[in-house]
């Protein structure tokens, strides 16, 4: 541009109208094409000059909003929503993932309790199968332990009338029941701990050999069968399955807080 045309820029009305005029359709008519991207942004400089110019640009002469700008802005809103879409899901996948984490924990610590209750549940059963009970309510004693009539006793006599409930003293396992000679009906249960008891002279059995028991499970009724002489229970403590070594009874319900 020389100085003449920048001084020229300075110039007053008509004539810069003029020149705007003059310059532009000429440019455009001289059978030059332009592509339509570059026709778009064909801008008129502040002399009048012509130039096309590569970055598109937003507005037009008349002051209007270029197709390409409203294409772009449109594909930058487009990308503003994906992206804010995309924060959304994000949002909620973490939501969703924390969801299942506490849910997870929960569960865990339900699984925790449940575990728990059943362990307590467990150890209290357990626990209730090691107490000890009487094996019969009335506690009448008729014969005791030791010397009668010229040979050993080897348990105690319980009065009680026949039909009386007899009980099991605590957890173990029917290791016989039935008849035999001189005791009659008989029951015999190896407990928890070793010990080992015998009801003999019984009205009936309710349980058989190899039968589990837990401390008041009704094993029989007292009765008056075998050798005897008025309905009673026969209570007997042996040391081990062998028969051949009783145990003063006496000594053994004080142990077992049953005296
Ligand atoms: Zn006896």
């Amino acid at each position: 541009m020389s100085s003449r045309n920048y001084t020229g820029r300075h110039y007053a009305g008509r004539h810069r109208v003029q020149q705007r005029r003059a310059r532009l359709p000429r440019a455009l008519s001289s059978g030059f094409v332009l592509p339509t991207t570059a026709a778009a942004a064909l801008v008129v400089t502040a002399t009048g000059a012509t130039v096309a110019e590569s970055a598109p640009q937003p507005f037009d002469l008349t002051g209007q909003q270029t197709a390409m700008a409203r294409t772009q802005e449109a594909a930058a809103d487009q990308a503003v929503t994906e992206i804010a879409s995309r924060r959304q899901d994000a949002a909620m996948q973490s939501a969703a993932l924390q969801g299942r984490v506490e849910a997870q924990v929960r569960a865990a610590r339900a699984a925790q309790r449940k575990a728990d209750a059943e362990a307590k549940a467990k150890a209290e059963a357990a626990k209730r199968a090691k107490k000890w009970v009487r094996p019969i309510h009335t506690w009448n004693i008729t014969s005791g332990y030791g010397w009668r009539w010229g040979k050993t006793h080897d348990g105690i006599d319980l009065g009680a009338p026949t039909g009386t409930p007899l009980y099991a003293m605590s957890k173990g396992t029917v290791i016989k029941a039935g008849w035999e000679d001189s005791f009659g009906y008989k029951v015999e249960i190896l407990y928890w701990d070793g010990s080992i008891s015998w009801y003999g002279h019984m009205s009936r059995i309710d349980v058989q050999s190899g039968e589990e028991v837990l401390p008041g499970t009704q094993v029989g009724l007292v009765g008056n069968t075998g050798h005897s002489f008025g309905s009673h229970l026969h209570l007997e403590f042996q040391r081990t399955t062998a028969s051949d070594s009783p145990l003063d009874p006496v000594p053994w319900l004080k142990d077992h807080g049953l005296w």
